[in-house]
């Protein structure tokens, strides 16, 4: 009606359409680029601090479109979330990196990163089996990262995936520790091998009076006293370095060691014989 326009309603809408068909426009994109293989995953080393070793990559999905240049997944991930494009790239990302892994030495790990759309499906453990099979990698050298997520949904369901993926043989690792959904209860199950500290506890961590050196410790404590391994996420700075490895971090990520780099790279790196 002709009275609501001009004045901020109509800007407001208008501004909240444009936002919509980017979306839509953008899913578009994605979708031709998955038909066209153009996602590649890029590899982050999980480094021993304490013996500067590899001990596991994990996984990060790259997009270059033509016109935009490189996308975030931080971007087109929620878009894909929007629809089951999320099942395809997800699968897709779970395949490769196993197929990929296979040519790395046999002690170190691949990690996946997982949506909760994607884990709460039925068919996920049978994707899971897939990729297994299909490529040949032994189930403990791949490791599932899900984030808290995936507990808002129906709980015992969520409870009979995580126990049939461990009857897989596959490790679980909690990502993005402490920022989303945080409730204890479900560390209780057992379920994770692996907690990662998120960024936001680790960046500027150093700085005088900052709380998250505390926070840093209870959970490598907690995780500990579990059973479970910790990282440290998002290591810039070697003084940030130097305060996880005192505080007890298992390993770290972070482009203090590296920034995800292509399996091409990573071959690379151990035909020369060095471990970073
Ligand atoms: P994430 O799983 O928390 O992955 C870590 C992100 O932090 C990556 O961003 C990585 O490049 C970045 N990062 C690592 N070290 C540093 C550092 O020292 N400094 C800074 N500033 N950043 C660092 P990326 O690759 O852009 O991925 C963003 C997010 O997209 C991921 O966060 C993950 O949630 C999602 N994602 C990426 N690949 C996949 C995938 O295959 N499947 C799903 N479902 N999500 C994915
Ligand atoms: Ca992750
Ligand atoms: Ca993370
Ligand atoms: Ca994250």
């Amino acid at each position: 009606a002709k009275e609501t326009r001009g004045g901020t309603f109509c800007f407001f809408t208008s501004e909240l359409r444009d936002a919509a068909s980017k979306t839509a426009m953008l899913g578009e994109r994605l979708r031709d680029a998955v038909d066209r293989g153009e996602l590649k995953l890029a590899y982050q080393p999980l480094v021993d601090p304490l013996t500067n070793e590899v001990k596991c990559f994990e996984a990060l999905l790259r997009w270059h479109d033509e016109d935009e240049g490189d996308i975030s997944p931080a971007q087109f991930i929620p878009v894909a979330e929007n629809d089951d494009l999320i099942i395809r790239i997800g699968e897709m990302a779970l395949k490769q990196a196993c197929m990929d892994a296979l040519s790395w030495p046999d002690t170190i790990r691949v990690a996946v990163n997982v949506s909760a759309k994607q884990f709460i499906r039925p068919g996920y453990r049978k994707a899971v089996a897939a990729a297994l099979q299909a490529s040949g990698l032994p189930p403990g050298r791949l490791e599932l990262e899900i984030t808290e997520s995936v507990f808002v949904g129906d709980l015992e369901t969520v409870d009979a995936i995580f126990r049939d993926l461990k009857k897989l043989g596959v490790r679980l690792s909690l990502d993005d520790f402490g920022t989303g959904y945080s409730s204890l209860g479900y560390l209780k199950h057992g379920h994770f091998n692996k907690i990662k500290i998120d960024q936001s506890f680790v960046r500027g961590c150093t700085e005088n009076g900052d709380t998250n050196p505390a926070i840093i410790t209870a959970i490598v404590a907690l995780a500990k006293a579990l059973g479970m391994e910790t990282v440290a996420e998002g290591v810039e700075a070697m003084d940030e370095l130097e305060l996880v490895k005192a505080r007890g971090a298992d390993l770290v990520q972070g482009y203090i060691f590296s920034r995800p780099i292509t399996q091409d790279q990573v071959l690379a790196q151990f035909a020369e014989g060095s471990n970073m």
